[in-house]
Parts: C-alpha cells; sequence; structure tokens
C-alpha cells in the first residue's frame, strides 16, 4: 500500500533523513522505531506532505505521491495522528471530531462518521460536550486518534501513541490499535516503546542517524542482537 524509497529530507544544514526505505503492505502494522532525533517523525512528515522530501520517492496505492501538498495526500486516504496529541484544547470532544472529518465529508456523513468514531471510542461518548483540555492524556491521545480516522483514511500514520501514558492506559491505546488493525486499517506506528512496538507490529524498520540500520519481521527483530542491546535492554 506505501512504498518509501531511498528518502530524504534536510531542515536547511540538518540532514533528518538520509536514505529510508519502508513498506507497508495493506492491513499491516509496520513499526518505525529507533533512538530520540532518529528521523522516525520526519519520516512521517514527508510520507503525509508536511514537509517536502529533498530526494527519494512517496508511493502510495501504486501513485507517486511524493511533495504533494498534505491536503491532496489526505484526500488520498493518508491520515497523521502527530505526536503529542495536539488535540484543540478550548474546543469540545465534538467539535475536535468533526474538524478531522471536515475537509472531507458533508455534514450527513460527518454525523455518520461521527456515531462511528464513539462506537469505537466509548470514552469519548462521555466527554462529547467536554473541552479537550480538560481529558486525561488516555483520552487526549483517543481523541486525537479518533479524529484522524473521521477522515476514513486507508493508512493511518500514528506517532508515539504511548508517550507521556501511564502504563494501563498504553495497553489500553494498544488494545484499540489492535482492534483498528482488524478492522483492516492500515497503520505506521513510530514508537519509542520498541518492545510494545514489535508486540504489535507485523514487520518492522529500526533507523539510525536518518538511515535504515536494520529491517526485518517483528519476530525476527525481537531477537536480533543490535535490538535487543542497543533497544530492549537486553
Ligand atoms: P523524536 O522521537 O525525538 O521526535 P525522531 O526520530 O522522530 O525523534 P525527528 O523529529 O524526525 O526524529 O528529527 C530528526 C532530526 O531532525 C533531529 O536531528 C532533529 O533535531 C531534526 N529536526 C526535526 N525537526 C526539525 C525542524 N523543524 N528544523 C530543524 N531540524 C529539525
Amino acid at each position: 500500500m506505501l512504498s518509501v524509497r531511498s528518502l530524504q529530507v534536510r531542515y536547511g544544514e540538518v540532514e533528518a533523513v538520509r536514505c529510508v526505505d519502508l513498506t507497508v503492505g495493506r492491513g499491516e502494522i509496520v513499526a518505525l522505531v529507533g533512538a530520540n532525533g532518529a528521523g522516525k517523525s520526519t519520516t512521517l512528515a514527508a510520507i503525509s506532505g508536511l514537509v517536502r522530501p529533498a530526494g527519494g520517492s512517496v508511493t502510495f496505492q501504486g501513485e507517486d505521491v511524493t511533495g504533494l501538498a498534505p491536503e491532496l495526500i489526505a484526500r488520498r486516504g493518508v491520515a497523521l495522528t502527530p505526536e503529542g496529541r495536539r488535540v484543540f484544547a478550548s474546543l469540545t470532544t465534538a467539535e475536535n471530531l468533526m474538524l478531522g472529518g471536515a475537509v472531507h465529508l458533508g455534514r450527513a456523513a460527518l454525523k455518520e462518521r461521527e456515531a462511528e468514531m464513539l462506537d469505537l471510542f466509548p470514552i469519548l461518548r462521555r466527554y462529547h460536550r467536554i473541552k479537550a483540555g480538560n481529558l486525561s492524556g488516555g483520552e487526549q491521545q483517543m481523541l486525537a486518534i479518533a479524529r484522524s480516522l473521521m477522515s476514513k483514511p486507508k493508512l493511518l500514520l500514528l506517532d508515539e501513541p504511548s508517550l507521556g501514558l501511564a502504563p494501563q492506559i498504553i495497553d489500553k491505546v494498544f488494545d484499540l490499535i489492535a482492534d483498528l488493525r482488524r478492522s483492516g486499517l492500515t497503520i505506521l506506528l513510530v514508537e519509542q516503546n520498541v518492545a510494545l512496538a514489535l508486540e504489535i507490529a507485523d514487520s518492522a524498520v529500526v533507523i539510525a542517524n536518518g538511515n535504515v540500520a536494520l529491517s526485518g519481521s517483528a519476530a525476527e527483530l525481537a531477537t536480533s542482537d543490535l535490538v535487543r542491546q542497543a533497544y530492549l535492554g537486553i
């Protein structure tokens, strides 16, 4: 479904991504892992069109989308849930959800999709009219994911969903990610918690200093010496 080849991204003098290759098949979860500053978020930004690659290509559903504007990539079915959740704190849960689908869906479709999201995330029903800033970290993460899904994406780019959450809440978020995959969604997951990422993913790509250090099935990587020593602390 998604193919990234020799991706290169620069911020001025900083070579944030030097050469990243990755493939995500339909219905898969692929984990993108690596240390702080390795280039994971930048890879997601390049796929979703938020930054323009300096080199390489991004192909989505057989179509070259390299360097297209973010709204055009979103329209093709790619959604990003950014790191740090970034819900609109002064807007209600309902308003946040509506914003997620507003560009793509008409009024009736928006309402229908919102109802689907509230079924999928029952916790959000309870806080429907509450300002998002009053939700807990875990609830805000659920809302951020639900908001991304309002546009009915085919591919979800999920950046650090566990960041800053208590272990029990992380489990809930990851249960939800597994449910989403079962419902047919394809997911590219950036995650600092490598053990957790490898548990849920089909395959994984390890990046270091903007390059792919290692890639393979999640089961293979979980037993690799490099991953065990560098990322799992074993
Ligand atoms: P983290 O988990 O800490 O976000 P990451 O693997 O997602 O790490 P990126 O955020 O992609 O890494 O950053 C890769 C490199 O690019 C880092 O050296 C970072 O400092 C740099 N960088 C990221 N965004 C910018 C920016 N807007 N301008 C300049 N440099 C940036």
